[in-house]
């Protein structure tokens, strides 16, 4: 494991959040309505209070251009943001074991503002990351029309496309440039 569990669910869940938005790469947004956000919860086992209203749709929608941006950032900015995130928040780190997670660091309470409770939870992940010295985990899609953020975990950081068959797209266009060369 490259970092404690709950800093690499909540990169997981972070780069799935971002990527429900394509950015300016093809595809869908796939976090249209409320009910795309439950599922998205659901899937994704998020605990916590929910409004269940337009305004956090709203608010978790805002968030994704925004991690977006901390993903891409180099070190020096991201320390810099996420300080100004987990300041702005008032951020207090606690061990909290729920739902069998296994003891793990919520750092806003459970009642706090679903938009603000995944900003931290991302931004208390970066922590580790940078703390960690593997910003190079942090990624994004290789292929050039997608947008996508990748989190590489792999043993030899090899992992260069996202998970929406970018990989393989660019495994057929390579073999097709192969066949008109011959
Ligand atoms: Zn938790
Ligand atoms: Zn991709």
């Amino acid at each position: 494991m490259t970092f404690a569990h709950d800093t690499e669910l909540a990169l997981a869940v972070a780069a799935r959040l971002v990527n429900t938005d394509p950015g300016t790469g093809d595809g869908e947004d796939t976090l249209r309505t409320s009910a795309d956000l439950v599922a998205f919860l659901d899937e994704t086992g998020w605990s916590g209070s929910r409004a269940g209203d337009d305004a956090e749709l709203e608010a978790v929608r805002a968030l994704r251009p925004r991690l977006r941006e901390l993903w891409r950032l180099d070190e020096d900015a991201l320390v810099t943001a996420v300080n100004q995130v987990l300041l702005d928040t008032r951020a207090l780190p606690q061990l909290v074991d729920h739902d069998g997670l296994g003891w793990h660091i919520h750092a806003v309470p459970s009642d706090a503002p679903l938009a603000t409770r995944m900003l931290v939870e991302a931004a208390m992940a970066f922590t580790d990351v940078i703390r960690s010295d593997e910003l190079d985990r942090l990624k994004t899609c290789a292929a050039d029309d997608c947008d996508d953020v990748v989190l590489d975990l792999s043993r030899n950081r090899s992992r260069r496309f996202c998970e929406g068959g970018c990989g393989n797209r660019e495994n057929v266009r390579a073999y097709r440039d192969r066949r008109r060369a011959e």
